[in-house]
């Protein structure tokens, strides 16, 4: 059985995001979209917690799971039988970074790699944060996230 991981921060969870899944859970056998506790990015507009409930709410794929992990993600798949990490690449300012990664993780755990899905021209520019900048002016935010979310996440905002 081919296991994937998708790390990420899913602050919230994205239709950038679950293009990149859907796509994953075509290609692996198992997804294990991974929410990684980063010690530089905490303190979230979501916890790790909440951030799994809204991502449950709007994917319901038979073979993909949803998981958090504060360790090291190189770690973590090994202890998943996971030979594979998903990242999604967007501009070619995400690429320097997550090559980055992807060698520094196989050096941690040599029988990962890494399988990058370039984005889809829809959400070449899009990202959490884009997303919450928006949210913040009140936009239109049909385009960026999922619309079982949408309200959760106004609440929030108006709340912080
Ligand atoms: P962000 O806050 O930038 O959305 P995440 O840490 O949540 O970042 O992203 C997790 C993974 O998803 C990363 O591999 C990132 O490159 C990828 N990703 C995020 N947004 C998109 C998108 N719009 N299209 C493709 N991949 C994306």
């Amino acid at each position: 059985m081919k296991t994937a991981i998708y790390p990420g921060s899913f602050d919230p969870i994205t239709l950038g995001h679950i293009n990149i899944i859907k796509r994953a859970a075509n290609a692996f056998d198992k997804v294990i979209v991974c929410i990684s506790v980063n010690s530089e990015k905490n303190g979230g507009l979501f916890t790790p917690e909440e951030r799994l409930e809204l991502m449950r709410k709007c994917i319901n794929v038979e073979n993909v799971e949803f998981d958090i992990n504060s360790g090291l993600v190189a770690e973590y798949a090994r202890q998943k039988g996971a030979r594979v990490l998903v990242k999604g690449l967007r501009a070619v300012s995400d690429y320097e970074q997550e090559v980055q990664m992807a060698i520094i993780n196989s050096k941690i755990n040599p029988d990962l790699d890494t399988i990058f899905f370039p984005s889809s021209e829809k959400y070449t520019y899009l990202s959490s944060s884009v997303a919450k900048e928006m949210a913040r002016y009140n936009a239109d935010l049909s385009e960026f996230l999922p619309r079982e979310i949408l309200e959760d996440v106004k609440k929030k905002l108006t709340e912080k």
